[in-house]
């Protein structure tokens, strides 16, 4: 007889290799196929929320790698949040205005446009001198054409098609990453109805008077010809030319203020000069002329300046207010003020120079002097002349439409004044100087401080009254305080907040603090549209109303409507009935920051979708707890996370918050989850920009990671790291997260490889009916789901995937799954034994599905297909609930004794095959010398437990003796033939005489179960 084939072999058709590569993308489609996200959606109606709102990626390029990371730490807790029970919708974003958009549009229209135009020119010249020609009407048209091309419409339309072109190749990418949401129902900041809302949340905000009209320096930059805010600019090294500069004292000959500056171009904007009044000033004679700086300076700028004999005397600080300067080039004179808050005593000479419209503190001490915001700089970044002053004081013709944007180092604008300068001697000393300056984070090129004419919120603004609001909103926000400034408020906001990892709270508050009012306009063509008007006198028009209007017209026809119609037509449709103050010219073409649009996502989407509502029971659930601990309740629309990248709190959740608070009355999130950056090997940040400046051999995409890995692999490498730091991307990183997936996959497909003939409705052993190696297994099984709850709860996936594949490398592979073959294959197939180990490894394969479904999302959906009586399709259906199995006290103090005593015999077995004295370690009979409260004497209890533990044939205990601990002997009696174990009863059966007793049994009952 064939006894192999009486043995119950492990057979499954869950693949050995995973092959995620070429099988994912199946499953994705049976999701597809099967309306997973609407099926789960529907499971969860009712049940408590939990909201994860998602920060819209650019719809620009392919999916970065830092991108994906976003996207899987988001799904794994959606998913996690989902499979305990919760009802987690999942609305993807993008951001689809803005200027990386429009820079790579613009830019390739350019091109189109240029390689077009000279010949269309040149056409229309040469045929525009016969006017009755035909030919020179048609070339008229081309001109018009190509003029047209570049409208704000022709520029709109392209902009949309470039952004609908990415959203679907990233909507792509993000679903292969196995990351679950509506996807069909995204939220988009170009719809029309997003703008409308984020319009009527603008209206709430112009209604309680934030908003502000004013000229003020802001960040410009000159290729893309916009202000930037605070989070579109980025600090570089940059050389800029450190220059010396002798200002003439009106009124005493060769006498002069000493100032130093980095930017010479702004010296044509200096109105004025800044002496510190806590400062001591000398005057220095060197050879026939005299200095005025500031003493301490005098050893540094001596040594600059090359003097080696000079003079100095005491300067009283007191009569510096008295002194007037010519300027050194231009035909006016100017006066000292008091500066202490920024004149400092590191650098300089003691005197700052002083030009209203290109820098903050000039801006501040302008307005507090009552000098013009002088800014003779255009949109192109030239010199220019301005109403701002009379002819006569304006710089000279030979600075006019000189260029301030740098081309290898150098600008025109600076050179230009170097000159002017040099020709009046007025540049006492010009060095490289190497420093840290701000550059626009799109062109690369450095920025310029220049004051125009821009729409603002303010920061300190006092808030408004609060009953107004509330009628306002049906009461779904809560009022601030009246009394504090809105920057107040949003401080204590704050606090309400819960921020993960908890420095969060203290990089919020300081950009908070610290930030500047907000500058909201742009200059730009992709965006929503400030719905402003200007009168006759150029007077800006700003109403809510007029905005509310715009809002439910742009609902009806999108925000091209705007661009499309003439501001007649745009003040005809939008007008207020009741309007009585000075009519409409000219109409705004100004677009809103894109951080109004992403941060207006409180009102356009947490607000808009039913879906996203708390349940009133769980919002007053939610009341009641924090009224107690006397904290603001929660409101239902109010997410319960965001998370994003740490450089965020300067970006999304702070123009969130901003906007929310002032516009809802409530920041958006309850939890606001932050964390690193993909690094490379040497720690750099691994960016878009590095990427197209060659700085990798493989592009850093999502796509170019998961074609090589598969997406589980990536995201369990994903969950493999402390993501609050940042993340090393390293090709030996993720080779060894494989590695521990090929582990975790085998235990897998050992499990369900020994259920093939196990049906739970028939063959579940009751608990206290299990063997004690089964219910051992169980008690660590059940701990080590408390512990991975835990680690989930607490946001720390690599606990996860440390405790997990810990216990799938020990406890699993190592001791358990190896001790139970000899019952698996040997024993009866339906006897009690196996039908205990069979109950247990369906628990556990049912589990493990569950508590790694939200990271191997592909995985454990896969394996869940072969579990046994499975009450679900997917995994991700499910809930996981933990199994709460329990052991005795002593139960567990045994099963411990017998491990450390396996520990202890374990390596004298391995020692008698290496010295030949058995073969395997079924031919080996171990004995065991038993003293008094030894584990020993615990496993002379538990002999047969133990035998199995330590897999050898027999085991012998002797009283009485002393050391060794054991010896290994060669088993007595034969090998059966069958389970290879070694028994003295073999040979005793007639029937079959090559067996033991055990697998006679088996025999008799096989193919009868
Ligand atoms: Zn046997």
């Amino acid at each position: 007889m064939d006894y192999k084939s009486t043995l119950n072999l492990p057979r499954t058709d869950f693949p050995m290799r995973a092959d995620l590569v070429a099988r994912e993308p199946g499953r994705l489609k049976k999701w597809e196929a099967i309306g997973l996200y609407r099926k789960i959606q529907a499971q969860r109606a009712g049940a408590e929320k939990f909201v994860l709102h998602d920060g819209p990626p650019f719809a620009n390029g392919d999916v970065h790698i830092g991108t994906a990371l976003n996207k899987i730490l988001k799904d794994i807790i959606v998913k996690y949040k989902t499979l305990r029970g919760f009802s987690a919708p999942y609305i993807p974003g993008w951001d689809c205005h803005g200027l990386p958009i429009e820079f790579k549009v613009s830019q390739e229209m350019g091109k189109k446009f240029e390689a077009q135009w000279p010949q269309a020119r040149q056409k229309f010249e040469d045929l525009w001198k016969d006017k009755s020609d035909p030919a020179s009407v048609e070339a008229g048209i081309k001109y018009s054409e190509q003029q047209k091309s570049l409208s704000p419409e022709k520029i709109r339309s392209e902009c949309e098609k470039s952004a609908k072109h990415f959203i679907e190749i990233q909507r792509v990418q993000f679903k292969r990453l196995g990351v679950l949401g509506d996807w069909d129902n995204p939220y988009l900041t170009f719809d029309k109805e997003y703008e409308a809302e984020e319009l009527r949340l603008f209206a709430d905000i112009v209604e309680q008077g934030f908003v502000y009209r004013g000229k003020k320096p802001v960040y410009w930059s000159i290729p893309c010809r916009t202000a930037l805010a605070e989070a579109e600019v980025e600090y570089q090294d940059h050389v800029s030319p450190s220059i010396y500069v002798k200002f003439p004292v009106v009124g005493r000959p060769k006498t002069f203020v000493l100032i130093w500056t980095t930017t010479p171009w702004t010296l044509p904007a200096n109105l004025a000069m800044a002496y510190n009044s806590t400062f001591s000033y000398v005057q220095v004679r060197v050879g026939d002329e005299n200095y005025i700086l500031f003493r301490g300076r005098l050893p540094a700028v001596a040594e600059k300046c090359g003097w080696s004999n000079y003079e100095e005397k005491p300067f009283s600080t007191g009569d510096l207010s008295k002194l007037e300067f010519q300027h050194p080039f231009c035909n006016r004179t100017g006066k000292l003020f008091a500066g202490d808050a920024f004149v400092t005593s590191d650098t300089g000479t003691g005197f700052v120079h002083i030009a209203p419209g290109h820098g903050l503190d000039d801006y501040n001490l302008g307005l507090k002097v009552g000098l013009p915001i002088y800014s003779p700089v255009t949109d192109h970044g030239t010199l220019t002349w301005t109403k701002d002053l009379p002819e006569e004081q304006q710089m000279p013709d030979s600075l006019i439409g000189k260029s301030l944007l740098e081309k290898h180092g150098k600008s025109e604008a600076n050179e230009a004044v170097l000159h002017e300068l040099r020709v009046r001697h007025a540049l006492l000393h010009q060095e490289d100087y190497h420093h840290s300056y701000p550059h626009c984070w799109r062109s690369k090129t450095p920025i310029i401080f220049r004051a125009m004419d821009q729409w603002f919120i303010e920061i300190d603004h006092v808030a408004a009254d609060v009953s107004r609001r509330k009628s306002n909103s049906e009461g779904r926000q809560r009022g601030l305080t009246s009394a504090a400034t809105f920057r107040q408020a949003a401080l204590a906001e704050i606090d309400r907040v819960t921020w993960i990892p908890d420095w969060g709270v203290n990089r919020i508050k300081a950009a908070v603090e610290s930030r500047p009012d907000w500058c909201i306009s742009r200059q730009r063509t992709w965006g929503v549209p400030i719905p402003a008007f200007y009168d006759a006198k150029g007077e800006p028009i700003l109403d809510a109303q007029i905005v509310r209007n715009a809002a439910d017209l742009i609902e009806q026809h999108g925000s091209n409507v705007w661009f499309e119609k003439s501001a007649a037509e745009l003040w005809s449709l939008l007008k207020p009935k009741n309007w009585k103050s000075v009519e409409a010219v000219n109409k705004s073409n100004d677009t809103l920051d894109v951080w109004i649009d992403s941060g207006s996502s409180s009102r356009s989407v947490l607000m808009r979708r039913g879906e996203l509502q708390h349940t009133v029971a769980q919002a007053s659930r939610l009341h009641t707890e924090t009224e107690n601990a006397g904290e603001t309740p929660a409101l239902p629309w109010q997410s319960d996370m965001y998370l994003e990248g740490s450089d965020q709190h300067r970006g999304w959740f702070q123009s969130s918050l901003l906007l929310s608070l002032a516009g809802n009355g409530a920041a958006p999130f309850k939890t606001v989850l932050t964390h690193g950056f993909m690094v490379d090997a040497d720690r750099e940040k691994i960016s878009k920009s590095k990427q197209h400046q060659g700085g990798y051999e493989k592009p850093q995409t999502a796509e170019a990671y998961v074609k090589k890995w598969g997406a589980d692999i990536v995201r369990l490498w994903v969950s493999s790291q402390d993501f609050r730091n940042d993340i090393i991307v390293s090709e030996e990183r993720i080779a060894k997260v494989a590695e521990t997936y090929r582990v975790i996959r085998n235990a897998l497909r050992y499990q369900l490889s020994n259920l093939y003939d196990f049906d739970p409705a028939k063959h579940t052993v009751a608990d206290d009916k299990l063997t004690g190696l089964d219910r051992w297994v169980l008690g660590e099984f059940s701990k080590l789901e408390q512990e991975v709850i835990k680690a989930y709860d607490d946001y720390e996936f690599h606990v996860v995937y440390q405790k997990v594949s810990q216990f799938i490398a020990v406890e699993l592979s190592a001791i358990y799954h190896d001790v139970i073959k000899d019952r698996l294959y040997t024993d009866p197939a339906n006897s009690h034994r196996r039908r205990s180990t069979q109950t247990t490894l369906h628990r556990l394969v049912t589990g493990l599905c569950q508590m790694l479904a939200p990271i191997l999302a592909f995985t454990a959906d896969e394996a869940w297909e072969f579990v046994p009586g499975k009450n679900a399709n997917s995994v991700h259906e499910t809930v996981f609930k933990p199994t709460n199995f329990s052991t005795t006290g002593s139960e567990q103090a045994n099963w411990k004794s017998l491990f450390e005593l396996r520990n202890s015999v374990l390596p004298e077995l391995e020692r008698s095959r290496q010295a030949k004295t058995i073969g395997k370690a079924l031919e080996a009979e171990l004995v065991i010398s038993v003293a008094p409260k030894t584990n020993a004497e615990i496993a002379e209890k538990f002999q047969d437990d133990f035998r199995e533990l330590v897999n050898v044939s027999q085991v012998k205990f002797k009283h009485g003796g002393v050391l060794p601990v054991c010896t290994v002997n060669k088993s007595d009696g034969q090998k059966c033939e069958r389970c290879w174990r070694w028994e003295m009863e073999v040979g005793s059966h007639k029937e079959h005489p090559t067996l033991c007793g055990r697998c006679v049994e088996a025999v008799k009952q096989f193919g009868k179960a």
